[in-house]
């Protein structure tokens, strides 16, 4: 295969390796999430190179690694393209991944400022770490072979490409959102981080509020930089012994529609939708699919939801709330605190309105198989998808697709990067709103059939139109040739 087309970096590779301490061996599976469906197309057309952190192992496997990458090489040839792996040890997994992407640059760019932990030593892990990125890319790429690096653990890599001196071109694509200038200036490295996101040649944002914020600190933090903006792509100069031009764009990721839309008609859906209309009949359901994470708004929801209760009790034994939670960083002890928070409040609402042949809420603290997940999607008649603040939310996406029946209403909080493309069909709602969400759930379970139907359809026809390949493609076109940057979130 062609090693030489794109080099993508992500913290995770596209694989899941495990290594068996017994008998010495490594074992491995192309991953599946969303990143990875959308690159496929892309590298198998051009092929390249995958460079990442191949997860948690086991620390008996040290001393074992030549293993992995044999194990990685012969993965890379099933999936038509080079896996390149950055090993972590225990201390970077602790202050990179667990201390500076996730307990600093999660929650602020999130817009949580209060639970950053600014520790000085999380910093210089997260220096290290993304050094050992740079280098391990720099083994690998030829001269001006184009990168794309992915998310909020790699904000500096290009930076450190260029001190090696790469001179090809760089593209970075920001998937959680970029925050407001009064919470960015609290980073005690901002200036750094500005400076580091301006090496990049394209910086792609998921909605236009990133766009705006990114753009905002720019001219607040960043001396000798002059923007420019012609149609919607905006340009930011920097002036001085290293004039550079740094392209800016918003590209609203997506998902596979056909993919969802194929899988939510199949045979297995079906059963698993039987199933659904055996054990709820004629309630109607509100339907929540979260990771669990203090950005997603949960308890809000709750709260709302048995508002919804109290003002209309009519709606007792003929509602239900089913809410999925995927567990999530559970060694981290704020996770484990919201979970104890979120069991509770269940349990105190249950406890409050259940009868004994009705519960209200249904909680999930799992993950489900796909085609479980499409018939839930399928059969719900609302999804309330009302996070605090998140990047695009493809929860909401995938409800539209899985929509066969055009029969769903979808409830989105205006601060999902999803809003931009949504909010005239969806209902919007403020999460932090607990009246103004109860009186939309009550809205969007009462709307009559043709609203409805004409809502979900628009729904639909978008992520049908703006599916995930379409988003890959525009974000490589551009970082090859910023001119073609079109106006991407029409
Ligand atoms: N999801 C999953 N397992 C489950 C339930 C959901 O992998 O049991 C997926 C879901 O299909 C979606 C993703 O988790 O693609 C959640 O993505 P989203 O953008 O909504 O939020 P994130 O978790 O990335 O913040």
């Amino acid at each position: 295969y062609a090693t030489k087309g794109l080099a993508i970096v992500s913290n995770r590779l596209p694989t899941i390796v495990e290594f068996e301490a017994s008998t010495k061996a490594w074992s491995g599976k192309p991953g599946c999430g969303g990143l990875v469906s959308a690159m496929n197309p892309i590298l198998e057309r051009r092929g390249g190179t995958w460079v990442g952190w191949p997860g948690m192992i086991n620390e008996d496997a040290r001393g074992h690694e030549s293993r992995l990458d044999e194990l990685l090489d012969g993965l890379g040839q099933q999936a038509g393209y080079a896996l390149e792996s950055v090993m972590l040890n225990a201390e970077q997994v602790r202050d990179y991944y667990g201390g500076f992407a996730n307990s600093v640059l999660w929650p602020l760019f999130h817009g949580f400022p209060n639970r950053c932990d600014f520790n000085p030593r999380y910093w210089k892990s997260y220096l290290k770490v993304n050094r050992r990125f740079a280098a391990t890319l720099m083994d690998t790429l030829d001269e001006d072979q184009p990168v794309w690096v992915h998310d909020y653990h790699l904000l500096v890599v290009a930076e450190m490409l260029r001190s090696m001196g790469f001179e090809g071109r760089i593209g970075f694509f920001l998937h959680i959102p970029f925050p407001a200038l009064e919470n960015f200036i609290k980073l005690p490295w901002r200036a750094e981080l500005m400076r580091a996101l301006l090496a990049f040649d394209l910086v792609g944002f998921q909605s236009a509020r990133d766009e705006r914020n990114f753009l905002e600190c720019v001219e607040r933090l960043v001396p000798h930089a002059s923007i420019s903006r012609v149609a919607s792509t905006s340009t930011v100069l920097l002036e001085g012994e290293a004039a550079q031009s740094v392209t800016v764009g918003v590209f609203p990721i997506s998902i596979d529609f056909e993919d969802f839309e194929t899988r939510a008609r199949s045979p297995s859906v079906l059963q698993h939708l039987d199933a659904l209309r055996r054990d709820f009949g004629a309630t109607k359901m509100f339907l929540g699919v979260d990771r669990l994470d203090y950005t997603k708004g949960l308890v809000e929801r709750f709260h709302a939801f048995e508002l919804l209760l109290e003002e209309h009790p009519e709606l007792c034994e003929s509602v239900v709330l089913f809410q999925l939670v995927v567990p999530s960083r559970e060694n981290v002890p704020e996770y484990q605190a919201l979970k104890r928070e979120v069991d509770r409040i269940v349990g105190r609402i249950n406890g409050r309105f259940s009868s004994p042949s009705w519960q209200p809420i249904h909680y999930l603290y799992n993950t489900v198989s796909t085609e479980e997940l499409t018939a839930l999607y399928r059969f719900a008649s609302v999804a309330v998808v009302t996070p605090l603040c998140d990047g695009m939310n493809l929860v909401a996406k995938e409800f539209c697709a899985a929509q066969v029946d055009e029969s769903g209403v979808l409830v989105l909080s205006e601060f999902a990067g999803a809003a931009d493309e949504f909010h005239r069909d969806a209902l919007l709602v403020n999460p932090y709103d607990t009246v103004g969400c109860a009186q939309v759930l009550y809205r969007a379970v009462m709307m009559d059939r043709q609203e409805r139907r004409e809502r979900i359809q628009r729904l639909r026809a978008r992520v049908q139109t703006h599916h995930v390949f379409r988003w890959a493609n525009q974000f490589v076109e551009s970082l090859h040739e910023p001119s073609t940057l079109l106006e991407v979130s029409d």
